[in-house]
């Protein structure tokens, strides 16, 4: 038996006074609806009740790994999903090329997402060297649009430092303070305050920014840090249950929580992470490498993006489009072989604009290990129904390596 997992980001929702149906409610699913008439569905709370879950620690829940005990920040998953190699010891931050004024009030955390030149700026920054520790390595690499990944290599350093990015605008850039009450953490704090002090300075300086300006863009000079992390030590997917797993994501930040549980990276051109990827193409690669893996993690991006923005005509879109792609996954894979498993990271409600902590549907689809329930519809309301009741994020894997028939009996 193999798996195909689906994780849909943000694809949870709740009816408001606006949409009285929630997105998944109002597509039209065909595809979903079989898999619920076929299997067992259920809600999901993803880390516990009550608790809004970040994407990050959401998925090392549904992926069987306790947040509370393994998250050590996003950092090193953004740096391992950007194709960064990171080793223990290593800290790592998302980065945001921003616009700040001369008093570091930031105006745009973004600088405007398009930034061409990005790689240019970023070899300005790479291989830096600092006054306050001469014997870190920094690397600092520009992913897609705004985006960045900084690593610092060295001895005694911490990620137990604040976030230098308020996450909101027309504010000043907080300064980095350490957490604790250790020296690595008060020194890599004085690390990241340089570095942005020395950083303002050379992008400032840039003569791509004149260039940015006469086309009417923003100025790239500043940049915004968050989400300080180290690698997590943990026993990967293959060590505790001994299954070849691959993941398809086009969002860096799920391919480097997938690698870091040891998923290999199954690279899709068409996979954007955005609501414009190609979904089918995605659910094509899943077919085309399921002989070589037992398990196969596909994450969408789109439907996430959708409710931050408030969008609920794009997030029935996106979920309009993820059913074709189980619908293909349904037309060219046998469920006596091949256990279908989909649901969501978190719900992020359209009337909410943010991540909450709602349970999100699930259902699992496979002949024969599966006992299906009397659900038919794939919805919220329609899977609190389900025969596998109300569960948590971290007996997904469980429950799926058993069905597997991948687990060894607890007692004689
Ligand atoms: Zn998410
Ligand atoms: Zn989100």
């Amino acid at each position: 038996m193999k798996c195909i997992l689906i994780i849909c980001d943000g694809m949870g929702d709740r009816p408001c006074k606006q949409y009285p149906k929630t997105p998944l409610e109002t597509a039209n699913t065909p595809a979903f609806d079989q898999l619920a008439k076929k299997g067992i569905c259920g809600i999901m709370d993803p880390i516990s009740p009550g608790i809004r879950p970040g994407s990050d620690t959401a998925h090392l829940a549904i992926f069987g790994y306790d947040p509370y005990k393994y998250y050590k920040g996003r950092g090193a998953f953004e740096a391992l999903g950007a194709g960064i190699e990171v080793n223990n010891g290593d800290v790592t931050l998302r980065a945001n090329f921003a616009t700040i004024n001369p008093e570091d009030i930031i105006l745009d955390r973004r600088a405007g997402r398009k930034i061409p030149e990005g790689d240019e700026f970023a070899k300005l920054i790479n291989n830096l060297s600092l006054n306050s520790a001469t014997e870190v390595k920094i690397t600092f690499i520009h992913t897609v649009e705004h985006r960045c990944v900084l690593k610092l290599e060295g001895p005694n350093l911490s990620h137990n430092v604040s976030d230098m990015d308020p996450d909101v605008i027309n504010v000043k850039v907080q300064p980095c303070k350490p957490l604790d009450n250790s020296p690595e953490a008060k020194r890599t704090a004085e690390i990241l305050n340089e570095f942005y002090a020395k950083t303002k300075e050379i992008l400032s300086q840039s003569p791509l920014n004149e260039k940015r300006q006469q086309n009417g863009l923003l100025p790239v000079n500043g940049i915004l840090l968050r989400g300080a992390g180290i690698i997590p030590d943990l026993q990967t997917l293959d060590e505790k249950y001994h299954i070849r797993a691959a993941a398809i994501c086009g969002a860096p930040l799920y391919r480097g929580v997938a690698k870091v549980v040891g998923m290999t990276p199954i690279y899709v051109p068409e996979a954007t992470g955005r609501v414009d990827t190609n979904t089918l193409a995605k659910g094509q690669a899943a077919l085309d490498h399921l002989a070589s893996n037992d398990l196969i993690f596909i994450h969408i991006k789109g439907t996430d993006n959708a409710s931050h923005d408030g969008n609920y005509e794009q997030k029935v879109m996106m979920i309009e489009k993820i059913d074709a792609m189980v619908q293909l996954l349904l037309d060219n894979l046998l469920l006596e072989e091949t256990l279908i498993v989909l649901t969501a990271d978190h719900a992020d409600p359209i009337c909410v604009r943010d991540h909450t902590a709602d349970p999100v549907p699930i259902v699992m689809v496979g002949e024969n290990c599966v006992l299906s329930d009397d659900v038919d519809v794939f919805s919220e309301r329609a899977c609190a129904k389900g025969g596998l009741g109300r569960i948590h994020g971290l007996d997904v894997i469980p429950i799926i390596m058993d069905l597997m028939d991948k687990t060894k009996k607890f007692g004689a």
